[in-house]
């Protein structure tokens, strides 16, 4: 979501003549923008912070701004900290940044703005300056009115609204007519989108868009994930099989501490429905270790929970308190030491996992996106199965944006190698 926001932000930045540089030492302006979901997110960001000061102390004409979830929730305490900051623009602002710059530039006063935090985001109409040339990501709706007890986004992204069907369907016509191929459609929970239009109403809309190869969505929430999307996914032309559906945990006592309304049993019967229905679906999820309360029985019933499931990735995270959610005021925190302890044995098996799951791509052909040269080597292309798998092979004809076919012949836990075939 953040890429997505930094796209639509550099695209309002260009229409008041700003355009982008890969040097920061000679940039006029530098806009950090923030997340604030775990406090290493936020470490990172205070550092990053404090480092651009000397490019302010060489250039005093340059412009520093800091927009996003950090600058929502922190605001004025971030001009305390830091204050060669010149304005800070929270996540319900972020319509407004060229007006912002453009009244910096002739004012050069310092500026805050965090209202707003659920209004509309009035950027609908500004061309985003999109990473890649590839895949693209399409907002579909802001916000989150879950509240999982350890979550900060609904205090910094406000409550959930949707944009209207006709503004995204002509935002993907558009991004396809560019030459994208891939389309990922971005919510906090996209299924409960209610742009007048439900969630799998949309995708088949978006689906039927000429021109278009691939269509993903992130990220459902496993408490309405309904029974219609699986039946449009499975009879779809263009969207992908995979699914990330983040679970959190692997025992209910603990789900439900975190406010995630759904329990294993409930969880375990959606996937036995998504399998049924898409049988080469790939399944990644979310997880979280350390939460308030969690004994090791809890931890014993999550490691069992990922046997049973058979995720194909998962992305893991230790607990962090976020000061304002529920969770930081829940007793019996864990310690940091024993997050660490149970963080390693949960990837352990979770790594042991996908890679089973990727063995039967053993000498299988399958089709790829190509996305580009490999950052390390040249030689070797890079892109992704429908089911989000990472392919390497040797660069031959192909070029960025093909779909090629590709014989996999070495299998490893986060990706596959393998040659083009014709
Ligand atoms: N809306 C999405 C996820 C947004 S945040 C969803 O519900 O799936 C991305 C992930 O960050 C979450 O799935 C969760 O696993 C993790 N996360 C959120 N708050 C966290 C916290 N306080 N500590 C550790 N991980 C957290
Ligand atoms: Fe956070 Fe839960 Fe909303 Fe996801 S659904 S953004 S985890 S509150």
């Amino acid at each position: 979501m953040n890429v997505a926001e930094s796209e639509r932000m550099a695209g309002q930045l260009q229409k008041i003549g700003y355009t982008l540089t890969e040097n920061i030492e000679t940039a006029d302006l530098i806009l950090i923008n923030t997340c604030c979901v775990r406090a290493t997110a936020e470490d990172k960001i205070y550092g990053k912070i404090g480092e651009i000061k000397k490019y302010k102390l060489q250039n005093p004409a340059l412009i520093i701004g800091v927009a996003g979830c950090l600058a929502q929730k922190d605001g004025e305490n971030l001009l305390k900290h830091a204050p060669h900051i010149d304005f800070i623009l929270g996540t319900g602002r972020r319509g407004e940044l060229a007006s912002v710059v453009e009244n910096f530039e002739s004012k050069r006063r310092q500026f805050v703005d965090t209202s707003n935090v659920s209004g509309l985001i009035d950027d609908e109409n500004i061309l985003p300056i999109r990473a890649g040339s590839v895949s693209a990501f399409v907002p579909i709706m802001y916000g989150c009115n879950n509240f999982c007890n350890y979550c900060i986004v609904p205090y910094v992204r406000g409550r959930e609204r949707s944009r209207l069907p006709e503004e995204i369907i002509s935002e993907v016509k558009e991004t396809v007519k560019s030459g994208f191929k891939e389309i990922t459609l971005l919510g906090q929970n996209v299924n409960s989108y209610n742009g007048g239009k439900t969630f799998p109403e949309l995708l088949r809309e978006v689906d039927k868009i000429d021109g278009l190869q691939r269509l993903r969505f992130m990220t459902s929430h496993p408490k309405d994930l309904s029974d219609d999307l699986i039946s449009a996914m499975a009879s779809g032309k263009n969207i992908c099989e995979h699914i990330h559906l983040p679970v959190q945990y692997g025992s209910n006592k603990i789900l439900q501490k975190m406010n995630r309304v759904y329990t294993v049993e409930k969880y375990l019967e959606l996937v036995k429905k998504i399998r049924a229905a898409i049988p080469n679906i790939s399944l990644t999820t979310d997880l979280i270790v350390g939460f308030p309360g969690e004994t090791e029985e809890d931890f014993q019933a999550t490691l069992k929970f990922l046997e049973e499931v058979q995720f194909d990735m998962a992305f893991t995270f230790i607990y962090s308190k976020r000061t304002g959610t529920p969770a930081a005021n829940f007793e019996n925190q864990v310690d940091e030491k024993l997050k660490h302890s149970r963080l390693d044995a949960l990837m352990k098996l979770q790594n042991k996992i996908s890679l089973e799951k990727n063995l039967p791509y053993a000498d299988k052909v399958v089709e790829v996106l190509v996305e580009g040269a490999s950052k390390t080597d040249k030689n070797i292309f890079t892109g992704r199965t429908r089911q989000n798998k990472l392919v390497l092979f040797p660069h031959e004809k192909e070029n960025v944006g093909d779909i090629v076919n590709v014989k996999i012949n070495q299998i490893q836990t986060w990706l596959f190698k393998g040659s083009v075939v014709v």
